[in-house]
């Protein structure tokens, strides 16, 4: 066996064959061998007669992490021991085949980058089953070893299912290795493998839990039945008169095909079957206490060496019980009556495995689509990152992460701790200049607005004195005379002209003329009160707009303004000029006045001002 399973060097290194260091390797190689022998020559039941192998998890967790003769060696060697288990060769051939199987998918048909695909080893292992798999347990099973259909129909969801959870497992264990224990890049394990990993946990973990604790409870419940059936047909032989049970006992009792034999205090024995008893004595064992729930049941097995379905079904349920004088089950010990009840387990075994076999089928869909649905997933989810990070590289965020921009789409596939470290870079990078483009974009805005706020300051104001112009006016003047129309505040206008500007143009020239009209300007403005409005609306023609002054405040106001330009200055070569105004002023009258008519008041009580001789304020 040792010199079947040697394993031939490998020619080239394989892909993880850099994973541990030797001795590390060494022991995990031991360890992983242990563990691929004793999980298979320890059961693990899964349903009546249906069994979990762990030792298949190992032996494909060491096909995963050593891909090329190591890994395969192992497995085979692990599959020698099913020979044990099952008591026939055909569940190695079965067995051998699935991993020589996998092996070829992972090392061959899955490329040299196969790293790329570890998850689809689980996709691989639904087609093995499906195709060759599932048939060859039909023809092992029926055809060679002639156990009865529906049970080999059984047997044949119950390998497939076996085989898939064991590959799923040592899918996840080998996620969970790389992902711990390696830290190399070029052997972790993909993106797309992780989703399927946890996909794939996520859908079968909560259906097995749920499949194993129903057929629990239907293995509980036929055995019951049966133990029911057998405790029946004892009751029954105890109170039965050893006469009436002599002659032709199974006619008379109508215990259908159940066997008796009964010990009398006396030493009496009856047997229903003598033969069928001294055959049982000398062939068959106690063998499935394990397996049988209620204590009081028994199955006998045969003691000639073969597969355990088989012995199952060839088996009796037996059950035993002593009955005191009047027929009524006696304290152990103190029996008077002793009486063993037998019935062929076949009908009852093959009824519980076709009832397991409908929870194993639903099991196996929810795998074998769980499976799928995860390779869809993981797909679709890397098919995402890769549309998030196309047009990263396309526009290579270039300047600032240039090797990540050149090499992220080809590398995504090798391997998936890299891949997500090369995924959050550049998600990182992208993030970094999509705030970088953010920030500029916000600066870009706040320049335009505030650029635009300039523009409309500019357009209205008067560029040579800082007044607001005629179209601030025509603005304003509406707004404001509403406003004060509905707070019934007073509101008063003040329009006042440069006299006999036209001279000092002509004289002084059109400089000194712009600096007599800038100094009239700053001599207003300082006796403005801030919600007063001042504007230039034609060239040396000014309006105050006063909101909450009366008529007689605005003629104060605007004697004052005459007397402030009249000795304000402006320095000119021939020595300093003075100007003065003439003022019109005008109060708003909230019932019959419109901005119009104000300002035509205002405008009579300039001209009045200007034809009494200048220099003067008119109220209008
Ligand atoms: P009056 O006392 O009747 O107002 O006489 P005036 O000479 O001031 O009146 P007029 O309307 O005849 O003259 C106004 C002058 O103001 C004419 C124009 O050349 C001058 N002017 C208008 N805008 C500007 C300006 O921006 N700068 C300068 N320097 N002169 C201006
Ligand atoms: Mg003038
Ligand atoms: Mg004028």
């Amino acid at each position: 066996m040792a010199e079947a399973s040697a394993p031939p060097q490998p020619s080239r290194p394989p892909v993880g064959s850099g994973w541990a260091s030797t001795p590390g390797r060494r022991l995990a190689v031991v360890v992983l061998t242990a563990l691929a022998v004793l999980g298979n020559i320890w059961l693990l039941p899964l349903f009546f007669g249906i069994h979990l192998l762990l030792g298949s998890t190992a032996a494909v967790l060491a096909l995963l992490l050593w891909r090329g003769w190591t890994g395969l060696a192992m497995a085979v060697l692990a599959s020698l021991y099913t020979w044990k288990l099952w008591g026939h060769p055909w569940a190695i051939v079965i067995f051998t085949g699935e991993l020589l199987w996998l092996s070829l998918a992972i090392n061959r048909w899955n490329g040299p980058r196969s790293n790329d695909s570890n998850g689809q080893i689980i996709l691989w292992d639904i087609a093995y089953w499906a195709l060759i798999g599932v048939p060859l347990v039909l023809l092992f099973y029926g055809g060679v070893l002639r156990i009865d259909q529906a049970n080999v129909a059984v047997v044949a969801v119950k390998q497939a299912l076996n085989g898939l959870i064991n590959t799923s497992l040592a899918f996840v264990i080998f996620l969970v290795l790389r992902l711990t224990v390696s830290q190399r890049a070029e052997q972790l394990v993909t993106l797309r493998g992780v989703f399927v990993a946890l996909v794939l946990t996520a859908i079968t973990v909560p259906t097995a839990g749920l499949t194993m604790i129903a057929s629990n409870q239907l293995q509980i419940a036929t055995q019951n039945g049966v133990l029911d059936v057998l405790s029946t047909a004892a009751s029954a032989v105890a109170h039965t008169p050893l006469e009436d049970l002599r002659p032709g006992p199974v006619g008379t009792l109508r215990l259908g095909d159940v066997a008796y034999r009964r010990l009398d205090a006396g030493g009496q024995a009856l047997s229903s079957d003598p033969a069928l008893f001294a055959r049982v004595d000398r062939d068959f064992r106690d063998g499935g206490r394990s397996y049988v729930h209620p204590r009081q049941l028994a199955i006998l097995i045969p003691r000639r060496a073969m597969p355990l379905l088989k012995q199952w079904v060839n088996g009796y349920w037996a059950y035993s019980s002593g009955f005191d004088a009047n027929g009524q089950p006696a304290p152990p010990g103190s029996a008077t009556i002793e009486v063993q009840v037998l019935e062929p387990a076949k009908a009852n075994v093959i009824r519980l495995q076709n009832q397991s076999s409908l929870m194993l089928s639903l099991f196996t869909t929810v795998l074998v689509v769980g499976a799928l649905v995860s390779e869809v997933v993981g797909r679709l989810v890397l098919s995402e990152f890769r549309k998030i990070l196309q047009p990263l590289q396309v526009a290579g965020p270039g300047a600032t992460e240039p090797a990540i921009a050149s090499h992220l789409i080809p590398t995504l596939s090798l391997s998936a701790v890299g891949e997500l470290r090369a995924l959050v870079d550049q998600i990182n990078a992208r993030i970094a200049r999509l705030n970088l483009l953010t920030g500029e974009l916000q600066q870009a805005n706040q320049a335009l607005a505030s650029s635009r706020d300039e523009l409309a300051t500019l357009s209205r104001t008067d560029s040579l004195t800082q007044c607001l112009n005629r179209r601030a006016l025509d603005d304003q003047l509406g707004t404001v005379l509403l406003q004060a129309r509905r707070r019934g505040e007073p509101l008063s206008l003040l329009c006042f002209d440069i006299d006999n500007f036209k001279a000092i143009n002509d004289s002084h020239g059109h400089p000194v003329g712009d600096q007599v009209l800038r100094t009239v300007a700053e001599s207003v403005r300082t006796r403005l009160r801030a919600t007063d409005a001042f504007f230039r609306i034609g060239g040396e023609e000014f309006v105050i707009l006063l909101p909450d002054c009366s008529e007689l405040d605005a003629l104060l106001l605007a004697e004052q303004h005459r007397q402030l330009v009249s000795q304000a200055e402006t320095p000119a070569p021939d020595g300093p000029l003075r100007v003065t105004i003439s003022v019109g002023v005008s109060d708003f009258r909230p019932t019959s006045d419109s901005a119009e008519s104000l300002m035509e008041r205002v405008d009579r009580a300039l001209y009045l001002a200007k034809r009494a001789g200048r220099n003067q304020v008119v109220h209008q």
